[in-house]
Parts: structure tokens; C-alpha cells; sequence
């Protein structure tokens, strides 16, 4: 049995069209369904459906042999014990620092003053700052973190920007691009060792399906 761990949403949309290119469909819709696993079309293979951030830990864990996850939440996480064989170029945004319009975010950095950031992304803000020399206090959060500065918590956010329209109901401005973020293919290494020819599949079939593979 191969089990492939996704989250609900996007996600498990553009995941699709690659399972499709791997000859495995799903069989039941998880919008639809209250079920946590679902069965294929190939009676050795099973979807698990993980919230985002507990894609990695069931990697790591055992609970799933191979899965797909944001570059974001493996940076999070930390990536330990998993094989990241492919960038799926699926779910794609970037993380970012945005501030509301009012705040000088490039004169508080110039002056080397101490900003209040909140964040979902501690591990991602703490490295960035980090290496560009920037004084910060991180709050973390776990939810809507465009309210930080509206309500005076924080001077900054660093959050994941697709479309920029929720920055900008929010009045906040994007003032520093961190890093493009894409989905990966994350393998727990024991399972590739023991299940070698049934993940080698997968992971060529997906290879194929990806725009880089393509191009
Ligand atoms: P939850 O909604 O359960 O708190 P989540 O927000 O991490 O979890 P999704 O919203 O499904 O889950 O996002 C999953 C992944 O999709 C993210 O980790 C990220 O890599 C990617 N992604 C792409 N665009 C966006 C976006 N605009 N906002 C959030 N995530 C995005
Ligand atoms: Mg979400």
C-alpha cells in the first residue's frame, strides 16, 4: 500500500492532474465527503487527508509514504528525515513582509530600529531578518495576521501573497519579496527503501506532468 498525504483545497486540486498522469484518480471528492482517507482507482493506493502544516510530520512519521506540501510549511517544519525529490510547481505565491501604508518600513530598517513582526512564519521571518541584520520581535499567530497592524500589535507581517487583494482591503503594502513559494514533493526515506518501484512511479509520473520537466 502506498499512502499519499494531502490537504483539503488547493492543494489537493492541483494534485490531480498529476495523480491523473501517474494513472491514479481519486474516488471520492473531500468536499463532499467526511472521510479522512480515500481510495484510488489502483487498489494499492490511498489518499490521507492532512490539515496543511501536518503534511510533513506524517511524511516523517510514517503515516504516509510520499506527499505534497508548501515550500512554506517544509521550511516550518524543518524537512527532517524527508526526501524532497521534486518542486511541483503547483499551489505558487510568494511570502512576503507588508506593512500598512502608514509605517516607513525602509526608514525604521536604514535607522536599525526594533520592529514588531507577526507571523504564521516564524522559522522563514526569523532567518530573513536575520541575515539582512534587522532587529525583530516575532509574535506569532495562527490566523489572519493582516489584522496585527491594524490593531497596533505589530509593525509588520510576513505572510503568503498570491493575489496581493487581501493586502490591499487591509491597507498594507508588500515591502519585501522573501521568497517564491511552490508546492513539494516530500518522500519518507524508509518507505522509498522498502517500497523503491511503486514511489519511483509516482515520482517519474509527476516529473513527467511538471512545467519544468516540460520545458
Ligand atoms: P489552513 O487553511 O487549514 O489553516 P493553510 O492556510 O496552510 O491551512 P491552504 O490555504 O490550503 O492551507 O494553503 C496550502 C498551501 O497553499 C500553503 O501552504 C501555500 O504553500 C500554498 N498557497 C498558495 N497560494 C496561497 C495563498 N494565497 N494563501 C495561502 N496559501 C497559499
Ligand atoms: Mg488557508
Amino acid at each position: 500500500m502506498i499512502t499519499l498525504a494531502l490537504s483539503k483545497g488547493r492543494i489537493f486540486d492541483e494534485t490531480l492532474p498529476l495523480l491523473a498522469a501517474a494513472g491514479i484518480e481519486v474516488l471520492e471528492d473531500p468536499e463532499k465527503s467526511r472521510k479522512l482517507i480515500l481510495p484510488t482507482n489502483q487498489p494499492h493506493v490511498r489518499v490521507v487527508l492532512v490539515r496543511a502544516t501536518d503534511v510533513p510530520t506524517y511524511v516523517e512519521y510514517g503515516g504516509a509514504d510520499i506527499g505534497v506540501t508548501g515550500k512554506d510549511v517544509l521550511l516550518e517544519h524543518g524537512g527532517a528525515g524527508l526526501y524532497q525529490p521534486l518542486d511541483l510547481q503547483i499551489a505558487k505565491c510568494h511570502m512576503a513582509v507588508a506593512a500598512p501604508t502608514g509605517f516607513d518600513y525602509a526608514r525604521a530598517i536604514r535607522q536599525g530600529s526594533r520592529i514588531t513582526v507577526a507571523t504564521k512564519y516564524t522559522h522563514i521571518a526569523r532567518q530573513f531578518f536575520a541575515e539582512k541584520g534587522v532587529h525583530v520581535d516575532l509574535i506569532k499567530l495562527y490566523g489572519s495576521m493582516e489584522l496585527a497592524p491594524l490593531t497596533g500589535m505589530a509593525d509588520a507581517i510576513v505572510d503568503l501573497v498570491s493575489t496581493g487583494k487581501t493586502l490591499k482591503a487591509n491597507d498594507l503594502v508588500e515591502v519585501e519579496h522573501i521568497m517564491d513559494i511552490s508546492s513539494q514533493l516530500v518522500v519518507n526515506q524508509a518507505a522509498l527503501k522498502l517500497k523503491t518501484a511503486p514511489i519511483r512511479r509516482i515520482i517519474d509520473a509527476f516529473t513527467q506532468a511538471t512545467p519544468a520537466a516540460a520545458a
